[in-house]
């Protein structure tokens, strides 16, 4: 299978499928801890990366086999190689497995397109968005996220707020936090300001365990992500 993976079973998402749908790796970010290596595509351009009817072709082959079953899934999670909201079909396979399956499906985003209206709407059929914020200043953000030129912070907080207004399902913010880069108590401070003004269901917080896109990328300590929790409230838990 090209474009499909798992179906893996995690904590958060109970058992889900994946289907990737930006092959090779196309971002608009190269976040210094990213496990998949640089990102080869950084842009804000929307395209079909991975034709939707190619994913559609492998999740009917994928039934056909008889040994799969979609009624065991939790969730079908659109992530991958990079922002799957660059895939401009995105829309359109959510329609598509909204009739195939009652799996709920899940969307993997660094949030970095939510400033755009047309797209929020292209994606407000999902159940779930786990967006990402790592930074809440211009400087942090350039720092840890290494995003496209054309990107601002602001527009990405400003993003979020309006999902969260229009969006009818279930939220779940991340934080990537890289010791020594924005896990310092006066950012955590000001993300706290920013997220309270999302207003996500829950706030994930994750460090970096596997091999990052550079050398050097470490992960903070248990007992300061604790701290870190106890700072951002009880929606907030390590993951
Ligand atoms: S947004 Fe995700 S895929 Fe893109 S560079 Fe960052 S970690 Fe990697």
């Amino acid at each position: 299978m090209q474009y499909l993976y798992g179906p893996i079973k995690s904590r958060r998402l109970g058992v889900s499928l994946g289907i990737n749908l930006t092959l090779p790796k196309t971002c608009s970010f190269d976040c210094l801890y990213c496990q998949i290596g640089k990102t080869g595509n950084l842009t804000l351009s929307r395209s079909e990366y991975v034709k939707i009817s190619q994913i559609i072709e492998e999740l009917k082959e994928w039934i056909d086999n008889g040994k799969n079953d979609l009624s065991c899934l939790d969730y079908i999670t659109l992530s991958g190689s990079g922002e799957p909201m660059l895939n401009s079909g995105i829309g359109e396979l959510i329609a598509y497995l909204k009739g195939l399956s009652n799996a709920k499906i899940a969307l993997i985003t660094n949030a970095s397109l939510l400033y755009e209206a047309s797209l929020r709407k292209e994606i407000s059929k999902a159940d779930l968005i786990v967006p990402s914020l790592d930074a809440v200043t211009q400087e942090l953000f350039v720092k840890i996220d290494r995003p496209h030129k054309g990107l601002r912070i602001e527009d990405i907080i400003e993003g979020l707020i309006s999902l969260r207004r229009e969006f009818k399902g279930k939220i779940w913010l991340e934080v990537m936090l890289v010791k020594g880069v924005n896990d310092d108590i006066r950012h955590i401070r000001k993300l706290k300001e920013v997220i309270e003004r999302i207003n996500p269901d829950k706030i994930q917080l994750n460090s970096p365990v596997r091999t990052a896109s550079e050398a050097g990328i470490l992960s903070v300590s248990r007992p300061k992500l604790k701290k870190i929790a106890n700072i951002l409230g009880e929606k907030a838990e390590i993951v």
